[in-house]
Parts: C-alpha cells; sequence; structure tokens
C-alpha cells in the first residue's frame, strides 16, 4: 500500500459514502473556486510537424486551490459535467481563450488558431449559441481562427447536437473530433456530423512507432480524411519516433510533451519566441 498523503488515503480507503462526501466537498469547492477566479488557463502548442511552425493552441483548463493545491481537470471536469457546473466553466473558459488569442493576434502572432474544448453539457444548453456570439463580439476574434473539440466517445445521442454543430460552423468556427477511434462509432461519426478536423487519439500515437495494430489504423485514419475532405491531427506526440512515422505517413499537424507540455501566457509567449529565432 502507498503510503503518505491524504489523497492515498482517500484513494484506498473510498466507500460509497466518503465518495459522495468527497464529491459534494469538490462541487461547493468548484462554486467558490468560480466566484473566487482560481481557474486559469494552459495553452498547448499545435504544430506543423513538417515545417515546425505553430499552428495554434488547446486551451486547457487548471484549477489551483488554495488549500489543496493543482487539482487536474480529469478529476473536476467529470464532476462539472454531471452537476452542470461546466457550463459557467466552460463561459468562463470560451471567453478567457478568445481574449487571449485576440491579445496574441494583435501583437503579431496573427496565424493562430485556439482550440477548445467543449462539453456535451454546453452544447445542449439552449443559450449556447448565443453565448457564443456573444464571445465572438465582445473579444472582437475572428470565427474562423476559433475551433471546438469535442469528444467522441461523450456524443452519445447524435441527433440533439447535430443541429447544434451546423449552426456552428455556418458561424465560421471549425469542429474537431477529439480522442478519434476511440469510441464505439467512429466512422458513424464522421459520416453523420458536421466536422472539420479528425484529432487521433494518444494511445494509438503512443506506440505507433512499434505497434502495426496502431500503426495501421493510423493510416486508415489518414485516407480516409484525405478522401472527404477533413484534417487530421495527431495528439500526445512524445517522441522522435512518433514525429517521423506520422510525417512519414502524411500526418501534418501534431501537439504533445515532445514539442512542449500546456504552458501558462507568459511561457507560451516565450515559446513562440523560440520559435521564431530557430
Ligand atoms: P483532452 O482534451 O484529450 O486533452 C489532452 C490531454 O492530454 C491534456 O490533459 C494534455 O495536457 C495531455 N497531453 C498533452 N500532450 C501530451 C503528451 O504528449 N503525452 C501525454 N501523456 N499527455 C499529453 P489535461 O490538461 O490533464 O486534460 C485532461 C482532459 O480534461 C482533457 O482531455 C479534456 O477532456 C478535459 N479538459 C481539459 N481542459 C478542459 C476544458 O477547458 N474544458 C473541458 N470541457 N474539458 C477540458
Ligand atoms: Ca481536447
Ligand atoms: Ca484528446
Ligand atoms: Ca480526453
Amino acid at each position: 500500500v502507498k503510503s503518505g498523503t491524504k489523497n492515498d488515503y482517500l484513494v484506498f480507503n473510498k466507500t460509497i459514502e466518503s465518495q459522495s462526501i468527497e464529491r459534494r466537498l469538490l462541487e461547493s469547492a468548484m462554486r467558490t473556486a468560480i466566484k473566487e477566479n482560481q481557474f486559469y488557463l494552459e495553452y498547448q502548442p499545435k504544430l506543423n510537424i513538417d515545417t515546425n511552425q505553430i499552428i495554434g493552441m488547446e486551451a486547457l483548463v487548471r484549477w489551483h486551490h488554495p488549500d489543496l493545491g493543482t487539482i487536474s481537470p480529469g478529476k473536476f471536469i467529470p464532476l462539472a459535467e454531471e452537476t452542470g457546473l461546466i457550463v459557467p466553466l466552460g463561459e468562463w473558459i470560451l471567453i478567457e481563450s478568445c481574449k487571449q488569442t485576440k491579445k496574441w493576434h494583435d501583437m503579431g502572432y496573427s496565424d493562430l488558431t485556439v482550440s477548445v474544448n467543449v462539453s456535451v453539457r454546453q452544447l445542449e444548453d439552449p443559450f449556447f449559441i448565443d453565448k457564443v456570439k456573444n464571445t465572438l463580439m465582445k473579444t472582437k476574434l475572428n470565427p474562423k481562427w476559433l475551433e471546438f473539440e469535442v469528444t467522441e466517445s461523450i456524443l452519445a445521442d447524435v441527433n440533439n447536437i447535430v443541429g447544434i454543430l451546423r449552426e456552428i460552423r455556418q458561424l465560421g468556427i471549425q469542429i474537431s473530433l477529439d480522442d478519434f477511434g476511440t469510441g464505439y462509432s467512429s466512422l458513424s461519426y464522421i459520416k453523420n456530423l458536421p466536422i472539420d478536423i479528425l484529432k487521433v487519439d494518444q494511445s494509438f500515437v503512443k506506440d505507433i512507432h512499434q505497434n502495426e495494430e496502431s500503426s495501421a489504423i493510423v493510416q486508415a485514419i489518414l485516407k480516409i480524411a484525405d478522401s472527404i475532405g477533413l484534417q487530421v491531427i495527431a495528439e500526445g506526440i512524445e517522441l522522435q519516433e512518433h514525429v517521423m512515422k506520422l510525417s512519414n505517413d502524411g500526418c501534418r499537424f501534431g501537439q504533445g510533451y515532445y514539442f512542449s507540455r500546456p504552458l501558462k501566457v507568459e511561457a507560451f509567449e516565450q515559446f513562440m519566441e523560440s520559435l521564431l529565432v530557430t
């Protein structure tokens, strides 16, 4: 048994009851956190892997709690989705990331596309489109530089959201299917949903250089995407071997620790500068 921290204790002694207490504590802490600005965004660069040029960044939310320290999105996003708190939180994330992107454009980094993760709960919010329009108006960001990442596995009921995805696209915003390949109906999604980009899940990238199946799956995705006019980006690129294999197979865009971890604003700016000088 692992020893030490309070978190370990929670992990190894979870009863149903203690779980629900923990969840309720977390939920109320999250409400406070929204009011007290404990959330912030990091940005992970997306690159053209052939030219090493930056094409944009994914906004990833972070929670810095005054006592508990940094809490990972893997822990609080699912709860935010269940409780509906993702709606106000997601609204803040959208505004903040559009504002920041407009700022970078105005600084001269004018070709950056920002990718924002949008949960199905947000898509089901009847005011979502209005909120998006308002954000674009207030921040003056051209919608062609905005992309929404929607996770494939959670799009259980496609019929409910296909209309809203169309409206989003009509605004000029691009739609990317996140974690592509991990859901049960990946192929029917690309047939039935209005999407622009497939984001190949990290699980396929991880062993693409040494596993025939992963390699064949990614090649098949690239082929299909090419023939129906979708773009492809690979996520979770950690090794030079990943880059070489992907590039060789004709994948042009990528994201992952090999290029950069998600960065705070200042570090992201330093990263962009370092690309300019090299
Ligand atoms: P995701 O959208 O699939 O995001 C990719 C995750 O992979 C991020 O974890 C990122 O930091 C991590 N990652 C990036 N490059 C690498 C790599 O090379 N290797 C490995 N092993 N991991 C890499 P993060 O930031 O912890 O986010 C986890 C998940 O939480 C996200 O998965 C997304 O589903 C959700 N999330 C994060 N931010 C937001 C947000 O603003 N809104 C919503 N709705 N969900 C978010
Ligand atoms: Ca994502
Ligand atoms: Ca993903
Ligand atoms: Ca994910």
